[in-house]
C-alpha cells in the first residue's frame, strides 16, 4: 500500500513526525529554531474522525477554507484553534467571525472593516492576517503587492482586529528560484510594514504548503500550513 493510502491512527502519528522533523530540519538548516516555526494542519475535506487522532497527537492549530465546511468540525473541536485559510466573501463574513479565532485571508479594506465591526457586535477580537497574491497568478486571491501600503493605511486604526501578518500562497511551480522569490517579496513587504505601522503587531509570515515548505522556512515563514503531506492526498 503506498504510503498516501495509509489511514491508520499509526499512519497518522508516522507522517505527522516526519512532517514535524522536515520543519524542524529546514529551520535548521536555515540557522533558525524550530520552536519559531508554528505547523498548521490544513483539514479541508478531511473526515473529522481523523481531524480528532491529529488534535489527539498534538496538532492543535487548524486551517480550513470553507467557512460551510467548517462549521460542524469546529464545533466537535473546541479545543482546537481555527484558521480561515480560503478566500472569505462578504456574505459569509459574519459566520465566519463567529466560527474562527484567525483569519489569514483578508484581501480588502472593505472585508476588514465589516470584519471589524461584526467582531465588535459579538465581543471579540479578531486575530487576521492580509493576503498578498506573491505569485501573480490570477487563480488566487490576495492583496497585490503595490496595493499593501493603501490597504494598511485604511484598516491600521480599526478597532477589534490584532493584525498579526501577511499570508500568501506561493506559485505553483518546482522551480526553487521562482517560488523563494514569492517567499523572499513577502518577508521584505512585511519587514517594510512594521517599520511604518509600529503599532501593529505584524510578527507573522504565513506560507509554505507540502511541497514548498522546506523553500518558505528558508525565506522566513513563521507559520507554515499543511495538508496532504499529514493527512494523505485529497479525494
Ligand atoms: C490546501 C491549502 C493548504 C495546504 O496545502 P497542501 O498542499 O495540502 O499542504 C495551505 N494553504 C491554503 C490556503 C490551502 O488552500
Amino acid at each position: 500500500m503506498p504510503d498516501g493510502c495509509d489511514n491508520s491512527a499509526g499512519g497518522l502519528a508516522a507522517r505527522l513526525g516526519a512532517v514535524r522533523e522536515r520543519l524542524a530540519r529546514a529551520a535548521r538548516a536555515a540557522g533558525r529554531r524550530p520552536e519559531e516555526i508554528t505547523l498548521v494542519g490544513v483539514t479541508k475535506t478531511v473526515p473529522a474522525a481523523r481531524i480528532s487522532a491529529a488534535l489527539g497527537l498534538g496538532l492543535t492549530e487548524l486551517g480550513e477554507n470553507r467557512v460551510q465546511e467548517a462549521r460542524d468540525k469546529i464545533a466537535a473541536m473546541p479545543g482546537a484553534r481555527w484558521h480561515l485559510i480560503g478566500h472569505l466573501q462578504s456574505n459569509k463574513a459574519r459566520l465566519a467571525a463567529q466560527l474562527f479565532p484567525v483569519i489569514q485571508s483578508v484581501d480588502s479594506p472593505g472585508l476588514a472593516a465589516k470584519l471589524a465591526r461584526l467582531a465588535g457586535e459579538l465581543g471579540k477580537t479578531l486575530e487576521v492576517f492580509a493576503q498578498v497574491n506573491t505569485s501573480g497568478e490570477a487563480s488566487k486571491s490576495g492583496l497585490a503587492p503595490g496595493e499593501a501600503d493603501r490597504f494598511f493605511a485604511a484598516v491600521a486604526a480599526l478597532p477589534n482586529l490584532r493584525w498579526r501578518g501577511l499570508m500568501t500562497i506561493g506559485p505553483l511551480t518546482e522551480d526553487e528560484r521562482a517560488a523563494r522569490a514569492a517567499f523572499a517579496q513577502l518577508r521584505e513587504l512585511r519587514e517594510r510594514l512594521a517599520r511604518q505601522y509600529p503599532a501593529l503587531p505584524l510578527a507573522e509570515l504565513s506560507m509554505g504548503m507540502t511541497d514548498d515548505c522546506e523553500w518558505a522556512i528558508a525565506e522566513g515563514a513563521t507559520m507554515v500550513r499543511v495538508g496532504r503531506a499529514i493527512f494523505g492526498d485529497r479525494q
